[in-house]
């Protein structure tokens, strides 16, 4: 088929392939690149000329976007905007799409399965085994599940549907969200102190913004009396990454279960990397066969959709509309 002269960048992608990008971009004649850069600079070199950006971790900062005069819109692989100056992206006219969905039983069977493996030291215990060692007693001691108290920070989709699949296990259920007034049954809204008091499990859900960087922090670890399990499953950067090694040395905490960190992938001197009571998983909540190819699929529909003319329905920066550099045909 003819190219359009549109052109649209991937600046980053570690998922291996690019099928569903590249059938949605032939289907409207948009030229597509696979640029897999990380640094301002190449950003700019890259996707100078482009007019629509599919992004996964490069920083598409004020500097950046200031640099991309053609830019009409920015689609996220995923839900968190972490990468993407909204605001900046606003200011310059650029629509800016996430794909909010896709993915949120996933990360939830993640959570409950770092949870269960820590309360039930699966990974400790194939460990002993494979070198050898047949001894229970080596685990000890391992608490019951039910009747034990679930803390989520952050009670939005994925951790909603965490709450339904714990409260099977005979578990309660707290949560602390600012945005929500109310909740489904059988989850308890309450502050972030009284659910650091009161948990035996914690598990962060919230996005990463400026209000949620290192929200827990050495201050609230020492206000978690029940020297709880910690599970990340959203982003590295909420919890206090050396407080979080603190509390673990210092037996604040009972343990880890972490599909996020900090640093991604870590340094290779990380001291969680060396710790018994941590399990990790290279950011991995987010995909099954099924999810990643729906989050493709969606990712380039939403550019297509921008540069055909169309609003895309999960924009995040709705007040671009009326400033906006694309030509938006009027919805009948
Ligand atoms: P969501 O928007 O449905 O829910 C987030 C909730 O956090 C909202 O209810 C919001 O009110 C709440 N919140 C916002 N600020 C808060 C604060 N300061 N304190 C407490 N709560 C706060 O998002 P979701 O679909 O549930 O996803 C949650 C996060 O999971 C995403 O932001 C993303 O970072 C992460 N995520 C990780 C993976 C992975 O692969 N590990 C995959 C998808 C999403």
């Amino acid at each position: 088929m003819k190219k359009n002269q549109w052109k649209v960048v991937i600046t980053d992608c570690d998922h291996g392939f690019i099928d569903e990008e590249q059938k949605e971009f032939d289907r409207i004649g948009a030229e597509l690149i696979l640029a897999q850069v990380k640094e301002e600079d190449d950003l700019i070199r890259v996707c100078h000329d482009a007019d629509g950006l599919i992004n996964q971790y490069a920083p598409l900062t004020r500097r950046v976007l200031e640099n991309l005069p053609k830019c009409k819109v920015i689609s996220r692989y995923g839900v968190g905007l972490d990468p993407v100056d909204i605001k900046a992206a606003t200011d310059l006219g650029i629509i800016v799409a996430n794909v909010p969905d896709y993915c949120v039983n996933e990360v939830a069977d993640q959570t409950v399965s770092m949870l269960l493996a820590l309360v039930r030291k699966t990974v400790f215990f194939d460990q002993k085994v494979k070198s050898g060692q047949w001894d229970f007693r080596q685990g000890r001691p391992i608490h019951q599940i039910k009747g034990k108290t679930l803390g989520l920070v952050g009670c939005g989709r994925i951790g909603l549907e965490v709450a339904k699949r714990i409260l099977s296990f005979g578990v309660s259920v707290v949560a602390f969200d600012p945005y929500i007034q109310k909740i489904r049954r059988g989850i308890r809204l309450t502050d972030l102190d009284t659910l650091l008091k009161e948990s035996d499990f914690i598990s962060i859900h919230c996005p990463l913004n400026e209000s949620t960087r290192h929200l827990i922090r050495e201050k609230e670890f020492q206000k978690m009396e029940k020297k709880p399990l910690i599970i990340n499953t959203s982003r590295g950067p909420i919890v206090d990454e050396s407080a979080l090694i603190q509390a673990l040395a210092k037996g604040q905490i009972s343990g880890a279960g972490l599909d996020v960190l900090e640093k991604e992938p870590p340094d290779p001197q990380n001291p969680l990397l060396k710790m018994e009571h941590v399990i990790l998983s290279p950011h991995v909540g987010f995909y099954s066969e099924e999810s990643i190819h729906e989050l493709k699929r969606r990712a380039a529909k939403v550019v297509s959709a921008v540069l055909l003319g169309k609003w895309p329905k999960t924009v995040v920066n709705p007040e671009v509309k009326g400033a906006a550099r694309a030509i938006l045909f009027p919805t009948l």
